[in-house]
């Protein structure tokens, strides 16, 4: 497994890869990897075995995706333990480029989502989504993967990607991967760490909730009203709802009635550290 911080040879490795017809396989991260990541890196190898390929893993905390400098400044960074862990997974390559490097001065071009940002975590952090899709259009130019791969816990952001790679013509396939969770249901994230042991068990209530909103659906319950409130009782006075939302899963609009396939989506600060979750209804 080789380390790489620059980008120009990063780019020419990727160039050296596809001339010796390898599929590149790319798994984008911000670190403090878990189980979860890992599991991404797993169904890249699934996904070409049989075939020569090559995965590479990016390590990056991309300041611009943050909304407040405190998250960002508390973001867990551990690299020698991610290292370590990649090493047993098979990886070829870990792109870790500085910040300094991905933002040189003076770089002002970025890309701007469309109406999928406009709900969900688009609403509650301006400007995210715009530097979650601009670090990853620069990453994709960097490692031109033939496959990236992300998890469907941020299934926003996966929806965002998806129809960014489709509308800038990446020929990239990207693929999403269900959420891997705890044993205990709760959903891995790196930022969990950051919970007291209260405050980890508080956050089984978004577990409960996702469930309690699954089985009344499963009753028959097509009522978004009824829903929300079923669920916002399990989730209030356990942690600071950001919002709790039942959305079309293509539009990911808000609906007002359970008529196909919608996404319920859950954000919440517990401990001042934000959690999302989600499942899809019914
Ligand atoms: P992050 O390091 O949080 O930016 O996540 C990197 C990638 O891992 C993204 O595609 C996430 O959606 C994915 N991911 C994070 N947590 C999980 C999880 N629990 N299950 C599946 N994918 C995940």
């Amino acid at each position: 497994m080789k380390v790489v911080k620059d980008i120009v040879q990063m780019q020419r490795l990727s160039q050296q890869l596809r001339l010796r017809r390898k599929k590149i396989i790319f798994v984008p991260t911000m670190g403090a990897l878990h189980q979860g990541h890992l599991a991404l890196i797993k169904h890249g190898h699934q996904l070409c075995s049989g075939t020569p390929h090559a995965l590479i893993v990016s390590i990056f905390v991309n300041p611009t995706q943050f909304n407040s400098p405190k998250d960002f400044k508390f973001y867990p960074r551990t690299l020698p333990k991610d290292l370590s862990l990649l090493r047993h997974c098979k990886v070829d390559y870990v792109f870790t480029p500085s910040a300094a490097m991905m933002y040189p001065e003076g770089a002002e071009t970025c890309v701007e989502p469309g109406a999928l940002a406009q709900y969900l975590c688009g609403a509650t952090r301006p400007g995210h989504f715009r530097g979650v899709i601009t670090i990853v259009a620069k990453l994709f130019h960097i490692v031109q993967p033939d496959f990236a791969i992300f998890g469907e816990k941020d299934f926003q952001q996966l929806a965002i990607i998806r129809q960014m790679a489709k509308d800038l013509n990446f020929p990239v396939q990207i693929i999403g991967h269900p959420t891997v969770r705890e044993s205990d249901g709760l959903a891995m994230s790196s930022r969990n760490a950051r919970l007291s042991p209260e405050g980890r068990r508080r956050a089984l209530a978004v577990v409960q909730g996702l469930r309690e909103a699954k089985r009344l659906t499963s009753s028959g319950v097509r009522n978004v009203t009824r829903l929300k409130k079923a669920v916002r009782h399990i989730l209030q006075e356990k942690g600071k709802i950001d919002y709790l939302e039942l959305v079309d899963v293509q539009t990911l609009r808000p609906v007002k009635t359970i008529k196909q396939k919608t996404l319920l989506a859950i954000a919440i600060f517990i401990d001042e550290v934000r959690l999302i979750d989600n499942c899809l209804l019914p």
